[in-house]
């Protein structure tokens, strides 16, 4: 549930209400909108829902108590109804901008990582992306360069100013990890690893959240609110794709994410065309097609010479098909952004048309 404090509620008000949820056992998450000051009360509430409700109801400068209908609660429209806006150095994510983050899949060399940054960098790309501790599903396959790798991303950031992205892989490299990178990735095979998630949401990083490969959206936004419910509200989503039964591409990207997505939630969401084809050739139409959906953002892999990398190099853009790319996903976001509402709310029932949490009802 969350509560919304009346205007002009005092400061002693509303530390009363935190106070209050926290005596019951439970947090108080407070969310300060351009409209109103909302405390969420996030926690097993039980069979206390009653009296809790009336306590609240009670406490002065409180306007009104309002249950969260879904199970996530933090990530939800209904707590959150603006967009959340990462900042990060001089990028923003979430603010009607094209995000395009861009890199190698693995960092494989110092030379291999400049001389992708300074292409993509010069080509519009807004944070750059490398992987240092790669997942790898043969424990055969490079693993990646670790911390050597992290250092050049490091240097990569010193060079171009723009924010860098790479995947920690377990709790126990987040401190590492967060000391390089702008912002931490979790991969598709780690959305469920919840020690992982709370040691995210604790770093004071912004987190890109992959979809796990077999996971719903309800499941992918529960593991965004493991994050949250850390601390952390600076939360991407990162589509890349899910098994389904068609095998001509690596996965099959779920498009029809993006605007439930934007219609659940407040988090930006990217789109990732590289891993949900594993095919270079399919990679620039369906970044159109996240684009053209209303996806905050983009994530591409590029390599210098594809054919020699040491991972995912099918998927890889050369530097002329990241070119191409950018042409064509500029151009399609100069065309919708405007549409950013239409896109997201279209086709909603009316009354759910206005994300608003005074209009949300009983439930969970
Ligand atoms: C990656 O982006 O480097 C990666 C491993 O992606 P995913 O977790 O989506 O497979
Ligand atoms: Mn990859």
């Amino acid at each position: 549930m969350f509560v919304q404090m009346r205007n002009g509620a005092t400061e002693a008000e509303l530390l009363g209400v935190k106070a209050l949820i926290l005596t019951e056992g439970l947090t108080p998450f407070e969310h300060a909108g351009p409209k109103r000051t909302v405390v969420a009360v996030v926690g097993d509430i039980g069979k206390r829902r009653p009296q809790l409700r009336a306590m609240l109801e009670g406490a002065p400068g409180v306007a009104s108590v309002t249950d969260i209908t879904k199970p996530y609660k933090l990530v939800s429209r209904e707590f959150h109804p603006e967009d959340t806006v990462i900042r990060v150095l001089d990028a923003s994510i979430g603010d009607g901008s094209l995000t395009v983050m861009a890199g190698p899949c693995s960092i494989e060399s110092r030379e291999q990582l400049m001389e992708t940054v300074d292409h993509v960098a010069k080509r519009g790309a807004t944070v750059i992306r490398g992987g240092a501790f790669k997942p790898r599903t043969s424990p055969y396959s490079f693993q990646g360069l670790g911390v050597e790798g992290l250092r050049y991303l490091a240097e990569a950031r010193e060079r171009t100013g723009l924010p860098v992205i790479t995947e920690v892989m377990e709790p126990s490299q987040v401190d590492i990890v967060a000391e390089y990178a702008d912002i931490l990735q979790i991969g598709t095979r780690n959305m469920q690893n919840f020690s992982l998630l709370l040691a995210c949401g604790r770093a004071g990083r912004p987190v890109m959240l992959k979809r796990g490969f077999g996971a719903t959206i309800e499941e992918w936004l529960m593991a965004a609110e493991y994050i949250a419910s850390a601390g952390n509200p600076n939360i991407v989503l990162c589509e890349r794709g899910i098994r389904t039964f068609e095998t001509f591409a690596r996965n099959t990207l779920d498009l029809t994410a993006v605007p439930v997505l934007h219609h659940l939630s407040h988090l930006p969401v990217v789109v990732d065309p590289s891993h949900a084809t594993g095919k270079r050739w399919l990679v620039k139409p369906l970044a159109i097609g996240g684009v053209a959906v209303g996806a905050d953002g983009i994530m591409v892999e590029v390599h210098p010479r594809p054919d020699e990398a040491l991972s995912d190099g099918e998927q890889s853009l050369t530097f002329e098909l990241f070119d191409q790319m950018m042409d064509a996903i500029v151009a399609v976001h100069d065309h919708v952004k405007d549409l950013h509402g239409d896109l997201v709310l279209a086709g909603q029932p009316e009354d759910e048309a206005q994300p608003d949490p005074a209009a949300a009802t009983a439930g969970g």
